[in-house]
């Protein structure tokens, strides 16, 4: 047994087997500053021949008060020419100065499609890097947890092939269809079989998860998906198959829905009827509360393993009702342009969950959010504790200075590695699932909603906005306040408004579509039409606590309780998209 000084005070001895991988985060996070110095000095020695870089003149120099110098902070629409180049077939050395041999596709978009992220080879490595601690971190603080086996839900999503004919996937996707996953994927250590995760028809992959969840059930002593949203859905599932889940449990069999054949191969190793087993679940089951389904059903969970922070933060009320008060560990702050890093304190309650970035990782600088007096990025060492930043990458596979768009507050160091809490993501009002909305999307779908109200002599007054997550999966509900004009009747014919929330979905992005038509992970959009006169009511509300008449301005999305609550009480109909909307799987747009 090795205890390691400096990880956490309350840190329990954990076992050798994870002794390595320990000691790599307290060697990496020991001098961050002399780390960041070395990655940047291979990431230039890289790149700097490849195209992107030559034009910013560095000559051989490798230091960092040059290229901060001459390579400007840069966002996704300014590099998007050189992936476009890259992703029709240019093979020269345009971003790197290493192959690009696969693309990650951010669920941020650019222009209403995926934003593409290159990928070299050895990408993986350090990527696989930040997943192979999490088990060492969390056994240090519930030791033996690796005794167990994990019910994970992982799946793949929607492939593509560039016209230049490189693959882009999801990150997630990417990693799981690896080398390093699957070496990762040992099957004692968890409940899915590689076959069911790796299974592109998501509900037989997902039917499969579950039945070996449950076949299992005593052995599971943790349960995860990657995001909060996708365990509810998991549970949701369950709700809703549970009676064919518990027959072919009886009887030992899979239905005729389940005919992946690399499922049913794998399958027939683990098959066997459990009549006693499928009678307890159907007892838990067919109880109309399902408050603390999780522990009933897995009695030895002794968390849920979830990011539960940024967007996700909204599901929290419900994986609690589910999960009967398990605590809920988030484990990676990561994105499809670079992984960041691991929480060090896994059992901390969601709103203290802070993310060490591993200086290994990428060279990282952080734009100071202070729109009084805007300053220069600084460098990971240079962060104050309780300011916000938005972080900025300079990564391994080319991407210089980028701008992630997501924004930090400091929360302390470990060793001289500053912890930061995920704030928010800059610019998104909505978000259920990967999609991300933000203002400017939907007031074209608002606007695009309009022209087709206008043909029948009404104009959408004012607006606003609520990701309903109390549905699951959960939906975009939007305020509406309409005027009839001119000499519009007194009623809009429902299904007229019924298409208005078709023609909003139509709007967004591909990221969006997806989850509705393809991962089913974004419930039918709600248009919510409120009395005249509501959201004058809701202003008169927002001025009694405070806030100036003269600068008051309608947020176009609610989160706080007693406005949605007027909203609520206010609503004169409700109206939902007809179908789904438009998505191509050949695009994945
Ligand atoms: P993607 O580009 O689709 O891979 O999504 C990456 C984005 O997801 C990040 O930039 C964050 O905005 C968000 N994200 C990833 N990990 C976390 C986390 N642990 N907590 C909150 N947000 C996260």
């Amino acid at each position: 047994m090795v205890v390691f000084d400096g990880l956490a005070d309350s840190a329990a001895p954990t076992s050798e087997k994870y002794a390595k991988a320990l000691r790599s985060i307290e060697e990496v996070t020991r001098d961050a500053d002399s780390v960041q110095e070395r990655v940047l000095e291979e990431i230039l020695c890289r790149n700097a021949d490849a195209e992107y870089l030559r034009q910013f003149s560095l000559g051989g120099t490798r230091d960092r008060h040059t290229f901060k110098s001459k390579v400007p902070v840069v966002s996704y629409e300014n590099l998007q020419p050189y992936i476009q180049r890259i992703a029709n077939g240019d093979r020269s050395d345009i971003l790197s100065s290493l192959p690009i041999t696969e693309f990650l596709t951010s669920s941020g978009t650019s222009g209403g499609e995926r934003k593409l992220m290159p990928c070299n080879e050895d990408d993986w490595d350090r990527r696989d890097l930040i997943f192979s601690l999490v088990m060492p971190i969390i056994n240090t603080y519930i030791p033996g947890i690796d005794k167990g086996k994990g019910l994970y839900f992982y799946f793949v999503k929607a492939e593509t092939k560039t016209p230049g004919g490189l693959l882009a996937h999801p990150v997630l996707t990417g990693y799981v269809k690896s080398s390093y996953f699957s070496s990762r994927w040992i099957d004692d250590a968890h409940t899915s079989p590689l076959e069911a995760i790796l299974c592109p028809d998501t509900s037989q992959s997902m039917y499969v998860q579950m039945w070996c969840g449950l076949v299992m059930r005593d052995q599971v002593n943790r349960i995860g998906a990657i995001f909060a949203s996708g365990l509810i859905r998991a549970i949701r599932f369950l709700q809703l198959n549970w009676k064919a889940l518990v027959y072919d449990i009886h009887s030992g069999t899979l239905g005729p829905k389940i005919n992946d054949e690399s499922i049913r191969g794998c399958m027939t190793r683990i098959l066997r009827p459990d009549p006693e087993l499928a009678a307890d679940i159907e007892s838990e089951c067919s109880d109309e509360k399902w408050a603390g389904i999780i522990r009933r059903i897995w009695p030895n969970v002794k968390y849920l393993e979830v990011i539960v922070t940024g967007a996700m933060a909204q599901y929290i009320p419900t994986l609690d009702y589910y999960g009967g008060g398990l605590p809920m560990v988030s484990m990676i702050y990561a994105s499809s342009e670079c992984f960041f890093g691991p929480n060090l304190k896994p059992v901390s309650d969601p709103s203290d969950v802070s993310y060490t970035i591993l200086p290994n990782m990428g060279y990282f600088e952080f734009l100071p959010c202070d729109p009084a007096a805007p300053s220069l990025p600084v460098d990971l060492v240079d962060v104050e504790i309780g300011k916000e930043y938005e972080l900025v990458v300079t990564t391994y596979t080319g991407l210089c200075r980028y701008r992630i768009g997501d924004i930090l507050r400091v929360t302390g160091f470990h060793n001289s590695t500053p912890q930061f809490q995920f704030v928010r993501r800059k610019n998104v009002l909505l978000s259920i699932d990967s999609d991300k909305t933000d203002e400017a999307d939907l007031q074209t779908a608002v606007e695009n909603a309009s022209k087709l109200l206008r043909g029948y002599e009404y104009c959408i007054v004012d607006y606003t906005s609520y990701a309903d997550t109390k549905t699951v999966p959960g939906h975009y509900v939007i305020y509406c306040e309409l005027l009839a004009q001119g000499s519009a009747v007194d009623t809009i014919p429902k299904d007229v408004l019924d298409r208005c929330c078709l023609v909003m979905e139509e709007s967004f992005n591909s990221v969006y579509r997806q989850g509705r038509v393809a991962d089913n992970s974004i419930g039918p959009l709600e248009i919510r039409v409120v009395n005249r006169g509501t959201f004058e009511e809701v202003m008169d509300y927002v001025v009694s606590r405070g806030a100036s008449i003269n600068q008051y301005k309608l947020p176009r999305c609610v989160n706080f309780t007693p406005i949605v609550e007027i909203l609520d009480s206010r609503v004169a109909s409700r109206h939902f998209s007809p179908r789904v909307p438009h998505w191509n799987p050949e695009r994945c747009g």
